[in-house]
């Protein structure tokens, strides 16, 4: 058995620059995980100083989704991965979006088909899908590959020719690569190892197709990744069954000295370990597997994603880092500029990396925990502009800082706060059911008296008049309170209660708890 070995120098980096790509097919919104990727490439470029090229691969027609390639390239802004060459800012190498290099693969397909790595072939898909049939009905799989090539419509069978002749009177060809037989190929993944696959268990993979004039997948990918000087493919692990395939294409032109090193990241799992995170789960499982929202052209539908949800990018990047990769440290909380420094390919596990929302909701808290209150405020004002709100922004930080604690989303922000700018719509029928005693009504009608003469209504001073008057009135301070904070809020939560009374005013106070003396019937 004869070993094709690809071992590859670990050292190539070494006076090279390193650049790498993302490289997403326009089929649909970025997922996730593709973002992982993304963020995975930028952080290896940023740290070696290196080129992060974005690249779209877009050769398969049929799956190409209007809106697609804008979605990925807004996504990664928000996300604040940003590319240093590619698609939209150019570079040595345009264009960067495969289908205007339509006239750049062929030359390669038939290079391939020169030296005797490659071959034409004629089957109609009809007599493809008849061939899978009749191996189907006989319990096996049908396979192109070194058993069928010589029989079926090819070059390679001497029936056949005559290929070229059909060819010039325009019959439809593709190029196949002639996979060699029970050959094994060693490759060195920098996170999995060493990987070896025996040729004779893949079939011979489409590189060219006349119908459209386009190349495939792994034909446009391996031929761009070399002309566009790639030194690292660091990829989905979804890809790593086409890396013999890969390996054997630079074998065969003659590049392998200018092979890059290849990295396959392992798959994001869903939250209970049990299979690969799907673009349905969001869906399903009550969470966002996009970063932006995405208008689905084919459904009409609108898809939420972390943006709508109220997550900051940092805090997204944050948590889709720690997705598969490890610091080595208990160090959590990164910016990007840290993620750059501390990440590297060798502690990227093999393992996937199963998903936990609540863990990204605490690394979204984390992060709204760091904003001073005027940032949080900017970020949130909006919502106020959306209710016909108008408010200083100075009193909207003040507000920020008072509820921050409390939010995990920006979206929350109105759940915990809509009682500085209105009174209570209604009245919480638990809290009210477990904290309106029949002594409240009499309480209040005694406390908003004590209120009502308060000068400078500020939190201090009607802290220090309510201890006053429950130690005068020998009442308790725990009845008192939960009643006027139903009266404040409509609830029993939010923050101290004093100082709510403080920034909404004393008559505004005074109307609330009159309000919720008429309201509140038992
Ligand atoms: N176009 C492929 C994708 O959609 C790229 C895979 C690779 O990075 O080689 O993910």
């Amino acid at each position: 058995m004869i070993q094709i070995i690809f071992v590859q120098n670990f050292n190539t980096m070494e006076g090279k620059k390193v650049r790498v790509r993302f490289a997403p097919s326009p089929t649909g919104p970025l997922h996730i995980g593709g973002v992982r990727t993304a963020l995975y490439n930028y952080l290896f470029a940023k740290k070696y100083d290196g080129d992060f090229l974005l690249r779209i691969e877009d050769t398969d027609s049929n799956r190409f989704v209007p809106g697609a390639e804008e979605y990925i390239v807004d996504s990664l802004r928000w996300c604040g991965i940003e590319f240093t060459e590619g698609v939209g800012i150019g570079g040595p190498h345009a264009p960067y979006r495969q289908s205007e290099r339509k006239d750049i693969y062929l030359k390669y397909a038939l290079q391939l088909v020169e030296s005797g790595n490659a071959y034409y072939a004629f089957d109609t898909s009809e007599e493809l899908d008849n061939l899978r049939k009749s191996q189907e009905a006989k319990g096996m799989a049908f396979t192109y590959n070194y058993e069928v090539r010589t029989r079926l419509k090819t070059s390679l069978n001497p029936e056949y020719a005559d290929y070229q002749e059909r060819i010039k009177k325009g019959e439809p060809w593709v190029i196949r690569f002639k996979m060699p037989v029970n050959q094994n190929v060693h490759m060195n993944d920098l996170i999995r190892g060493e990987v070896i696959v025996n040729t004779s268990a893949l079939d011979d993979k489409v590189l060219f197709k006349s119908a459209d004039g386009l190349p495939t997948y792994h034909l446009a990918n391996v031929t761009d990744d070399y002309l566009m000087r790639i030194t690292h493919v660091i990829r989905g692990e979804e890809w790593l069954p086409s890396l013999p395939l890969h390996v054997l294409l630079y074998k065969s032109f003659g590049w392998e000295s200018k092979m890059p090193l290849f990295a396959h990241l392992p798959l994001l799992l869903k939250p209970d370990g049990k299979g690969k995170l799907s673009k349905r789960d969001g869906d399903r499982l009550g969470f966002p597997v996009f970063p932006k929202h995405w208008d689905d052209p084919a459904t009409k539908e609108l898809v939420k994603g972390y943006d709508d949800y109220g997550f900051l990018p940092q805090a997204f990047i944050n948590f889709l880092a720690l997705l598969g990769w490890n610091p080595g440290t208990e160090q959590e909380i990164f910016n990007i500029n840290e993620l750059a420094d501390a990440f590297s390919l060798d502690k990227v596990s093999k393992a996937g990396a199963k998903f936990d929302f609540e863990k990204a909701k605490w690394f979204n808290h984390q992060y709204i925990q760091k904003l001073t209150n005027k940032q949080l405020a900017e970020m949130i004002c909006s919502v106020l502009d959306e209710k016909g709100i108008k408010c200083e922004m100075s009193y909207l930080a003040d507000i920020c800082g008072l509820v921050k604690e409390r939010m995990f989303f920006l979206n929350d922000f109105w759940a915990n706060a809509y009682f500085f700018f209105q009174s209570p719509e209604g009245y919480d029928a638990e809290a009210v059911k477990k904290r309106w005693k029949d002594n409240v009504p009499e309480l209040l009608k005694d406390v908003k008296a004590v209120l009502s003469d308060i000068s400078h209504f500020e939190a201090n001073s009607i802290n220090d008049t309510l201890h006053h008057h429950v130690e005068a009135k020998q009442i308790s301070m725990g009845v008192l309170m939960n009643a006027l904070r139903i009266c404040m809020v409509g609830a029993s939560f939010g923050p101290d209660l004093p100082l709510i009374m403080e920034v909404v005013g004393k008559e505004e106070t005074l109307r609330r708890i009159d309000k919720a003396l008429n309201e509140i019937k038992l």
